[in-house]
């Protein structure tokens, strides 16, 4: 992770070369923005009017990398601490025929390079060495007034790349602001057409939206532009009250995983712990879905309904397995918190020492408050001493074998029933161990 104060004398000597060298150079977009918000920008962009072959004269083949050099960008590596900088040269981007790259570019002025942006307050620059901020689309303003605004016509910038429409949101809900009429209008309008943008990339806006702490308002903000029957299907059909429940839920998580937001975010559904759907009216869930220790754990081609939503989640924005595995695990595992007390303790032990387990309370304080009883029960038994919580097995496979056991497909369930025994305190030593086992399934 670059330092952020090395990144910006970086960035600021990118524009002394490039100046001393005759060009115009200009700090551009995302950190002009961040800094007038008061923010420390991720990283800077510097806009010049130098070609990429002269970018790379400047600076060196071997300090810079042609990556996006068909744009107009190369990068400029910096000392260790800096990182690297894009060195953009000013552009006009040519007819996008596929609704999300331009067919070609051309280069142009810082001006015309301001016109190209998606939005005012991201078509900003800013002269780091006359500490100014050069401003052709009225950016400021939109920022004192907390709006986002399309640069040009909205519609037809959306035409051109569809992905702005999602962008539109992510800054919206990140900064607190508002979406401004017209291009709140023009992205009602063509809310379906998001689907010409990849997966990926929808998946990587939605991924940003939700990790942000203000997901609530994203959530809010993708119901309101009609967005959301689109890039989260699995929600946008919930009834009023249970959305408005899903957005609280989601307010009220600290910092969390993927995999707790997207728990958090299918929790809410009518059907959610109920069986998979069918034709008769649904009955409410008499159990909580917490399997039961020795079925076999749900296969990920098994029509356990619980994994069904977030796998055509996960499957579809292209998250990973694991982030797929863990939220399946999660809502699996949470109304199991909820009745903590109730659970045999064998039962609610692999609960606790699983690897998700804290994401699982995270989720479950999230939905219930910090005072829920289960969660509160569940906390006292994760501060018992790790010998009392998770005590050393008494026997593994390889003891089992040498007590006569021949290895086979029961052996699994005989370790996890000598498991709940000594769980329960009803076996304490190894010889107890393979007594139990003997009485369980006699040895050959
Ligand atoms: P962040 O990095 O926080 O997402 P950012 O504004 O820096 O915000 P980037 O995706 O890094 O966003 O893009 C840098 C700049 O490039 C933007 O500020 C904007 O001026 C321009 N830009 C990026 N994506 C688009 C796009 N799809 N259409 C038009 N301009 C864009
Ligand atoms: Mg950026």
């Amino acid at each position: 992770m670059p330092h952020a104060a090395a990144q910006r004398d970086f960035a600021l000597e990118i524009v002394r070369k490039l100046r001393g060298a005759g060009f115009e150079a200009l700090w551009a977009g995302g950190c002009v923005r961040d800094q007038l918000l008061g923010l420390t920008p991720k990283d800077y962009d510097v806009a010049t009017n130098a070609t990429p072959n002269q970018i790379r004269d400047l600076f060196g083949r071997r300090r810079t990398l042609p990556i996006g050099t068909s744009f107009g960008v190369i990068t400029v590596l910096g000392p260790r601490a800096a990182g690297q900088i894009e060195v953009a040269t000013f552009r006009i981007d040519a007819a996008y025929s596929d609704g999300r790259h331009p067919d070609s570019v051309t280069f142009t002025d810082a001006e015309h390079d301001a016109q190209r942006r998606d939005f005012t307050i991201n078509g900003l620059f800013f002269d780091p060495l006359a500490e100014q901020v050069v401003d052709y689309v009225d950016g400021r303003r939109d920022l004192e007034r907390r709006v986002i605004r399309a640069i040009g016509e909205p519609r037809h910038r959306f035409e051109e790349d569809k992905l702005r429409m999602l962008r539109a949101v992510r800054f919206a809900a990140t900064f607190g602001f508002t979406i401004e009429p017209a291009t709140l209008a023009a992205i009602q309008e063509m809310a379906s057409q998001i689907t010409a943008v990849s997966a990926e990339r929808i998946g990587m806006e939605i991924r940003r939206m939700l990790l942000d702490r203000n997901r609530a308002a994203a959530l809010t903000l993708l119901r309101d532009t009609t967005l959301l029957p689109h890039v989260l299907p699995e929600i946008s059909e919930l009834p009023t009250n249970r959305f408005d429940d899903t957005t609280r839920i989601l307010a009220a998580l600290h910092e969390p995983t993927l995999a707790t937001v997207l728990a958090a975010l299918l929790s809410t559904q009518p059907n959610q712990d109920s069986p998979a759907p069918s034709p008769q009216p649904r009955a409410p869930s008499p159990q909580p879905p917490v399997p039961v220790p020795h079925s076999p754990a749900p296969s990920p081609q098994s029509p356990f309904p619980i994994r069904q939503p977030p796998a055509n989640l996960c499957r579809r924005l292209r998250y990973t397995n694991k982030e797929l595995d863990r939220t399946a695990w999660l809502l699996t595992h949470h109304a199991g918190i909820a009745e903590a007390q109730s659970l045999p303790w064998p039962r609610l032990q692999r609960i606790l020492i699983h690897e998700g387990a804290a994401e699982l309370l995270a989720l479950r304080e999230a939905i219930a408050g910090p005072n829920d009883v289960g969660l509160n029960f569940c906390r006292e038994r994760l501060n018992w001493p790790a010998a009392k919580l998770n005590p050393p097995l008494l026997v593994d496979g390889s003891d089992l074998i040498r007590h006569g056991f021949e290895p086979g497909p029961e052996f699994a369930d005989l370790l996890e029933n000598l498991r709940d025994a000594q769980l329960n305190g009803e076996i304490h030593t190894t010889d107890e161990a393979l007594a139990l086992a003997d009485r369980l399934r006699p040895a050959n």
